[in-house]
């Protein structure tokens, strides 16, 4: 029986969870020291508690303290240094030809709708800045005031932000916010960014873990559910959060870091079993964890002999495009056979700025594979589900895996019948090249795994022939008997 939760009227402005800490990994001698932020300015350092019933370090003091020279709130008084990005030449001034090159690189690397928003809310900000990751993750937008001075609010968003209990804390990085439609509440990015009161309902089929994944987990932070693959939670980190998120009982609640200790651990186990050739890094978002700390991880899980490969699950192209850097996919180059399954949920995202980050990790030799959640009014038709494939094979991204969305609790607004998916294979079948269509799955509820699902091209069988529908729904015959009687040809 569905269930509302109380309204409560009282507006945090208190960011309600904390980007990884450059103490929560204490990784060794052979680890630089952690990275700072961009004006020189270390990270505050935590105060770490271990916790004996977790195995993880809850963190008192890990919220991203406002930083006067970093921080920029939107409608900041405008810089008067011109902005080569966001800003038109002045009249008058005289422009080398390498500078109209290099306006013309970056405007092409740049969304036009990014552009208006910067000039808007971040006028006068240096490009650095905005391409650095971490001030688009310590600037990211998670308190309601920031939310309501870039977007005209709902009455349903407005009060779902000001819920200082909500399970899956708000967060948007300034770059994922530009995407956002600023006056309507139902465009399909912003739905998926902008909590509504509509996870304040729960189903009766929901769970916090429908997936059965705590079952599955021999050690704290480690699913171990098919014979030859697990699953690694790095962190509960991301710097911008899905409504939907299948994890939404752990991310952003502080209660999964990267702590040497429990990695180690989980690392331990996967060495001792060998039958698991395939580790996927997953979280929470693995690609907000600094280099030197995946390089970590990356590392000790290359020493293992029976490890083929190592996947790493991330939607950072999408949200934080400036993450991937030259550094990084240098020290990802080391680890190959690196994979990697980006997730996109909207033709969107599918931005300058993505496609640059796609393309650099692709140079880096790494295969992009998607996974996209099916979302009621976000991608649940041919159309956009059309443009989303093509859209992320311009991006050198292969559409790996179509979700049904998992039964959470608070996520019946995003559900789809699964005929809808169905409906949607069918609609890309045969119309769009064979590399563009993913593999449709439910993820089946009490730890079943992936169940793939097909709509059923058979039409039936005439004697020995079978009948086929193809993608135009005609009437194919196949040979498909014993009864044939063969034929001398020569
Ligand atoms: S990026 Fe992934 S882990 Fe993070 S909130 Fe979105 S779906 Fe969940």
């Amino acid at each position: 029986m569905p269930m509302q939760r109380q309204v409560h009227a009282e507006v945090s402005e208190k960011p309600r969870e904390a980007a990884p800490q450059a103490s929560d990994l204490q990784v060794g001698e052979n680890v630089e020291e952690p990275p700072s932020q961009p004006t020189g300015q270390p990270w505050p350092e935590p105060n770490v508690e271990p916790n004996a019933k977790t195995d993880v370090e809850p963190n008192a003091k890990t919220d991203v303290e406002p930083n006067a020279k970093t921080d920029v709130e939107p409608n900041a008084e405008p810089d008067p240094e011109p902005n080569p990005e966001t800003d038109a030449p002045e009249a008058g001034r005289i422009i080398r030809l390498e500078d109209v090159k290099e306006l013309r690189r970056r405007a092409a690397r740049t969304s036009p709708l990014t552009r208006a928003f910067r000039k808007r809310f971040y006028r006068g900000l240096p490009d650095k800045l905005w391409n650095d990751w971490k001030w688009q993750i310590a600037n990211r937008i998670n308190a309601p005031a920031q939310l309501e001075r870039i977007l005209t609010l709902s009455a349903s968003e407005r009060q779902a932000i000001s819920d200082p209990h909500a399970k899956l804390p708000l967060g948007i990085t300034p770059y994922y916010a530009s995407l956002l439609s600023a006056d309507d509440p139902a465009q399909g990015l912003r739905r998926s960014v902008v909590p509504t009161t509509s996870e304040w309902t729960r189903m009766a089929c929901e769970a916090d873990d429908p997936l059965h994944e705590e079952d599955q987990s021999p050690v704290p932070g480690l699913v171990h559910r098919y014979p030859d693959r697990a699953l690694l939670l790095v962190l509960d980190f991301c710097s911008t959060y899905c409504r939907y998120c299948t994890r939404s009982r752990i991310v952003g609640g502080r209660s999964i870091f990267p702590s040497r200790k429990r990695l180690e651990r989980a690392i331990d186990y996967i060495a001792a079993t060998p039958a698991i050739h395939d580790v996927i890094l997953s979280g929470g978002d693995p690609l907000t964890l600094s280099d030197d700390r995946l390089d970590w991880i990356l590392t000790r899980l290359r020493r293992i002999p029976h490890l083929d490969i190592v996947r790493i699950g991330t939607k950072v192209p999408a949200v934080l495009p400036q993450r991937v850097t030259p550094k990084l996919t240098r020290m990802l180059k080391k680890h190959h056979p690196l994979w990697m399954s980006l997730h996109f949920t909207h033709p969107d995202e599918c931005t300058p700025e993505t496609t640059h980050a796609c393309g650099m990790l692709a140079d880096a030799g790494i295969p992009l594979g998607s996974q996209t959640v099916l979302l009621s009014g976000i991608n649940d038709s041919v159309a956009v589900m059309k443009d989303l494939v093509y859209g992320m094979l311009r991006m050198r991204v292969r559409p790996y895996y179509l979700y049904q969305c998992d039964p959470i609790v608070g996520s019946g607004h995003f559900r789809t019948p699964v005929e809808k998916g169905l409906e949607i294979i069918r609609g890309l079948r045969g119309f769009v090249s064979g590399y563009a269509v993913p593999t449709y799955v439910v993820d089946a509820p009490g730890g079943g795994g992936k169940i793939p699902l097909m709509p059923d091209y058979r039409a039936g069988r005439e004697g020995d022939d079978l009948l086929l529908r193809n993608y135009e729904n005609r009437t194919f015959r196949y040979p498909d008997g014993p009864g044939q009687e063969p034929t001398i040809i020569l």
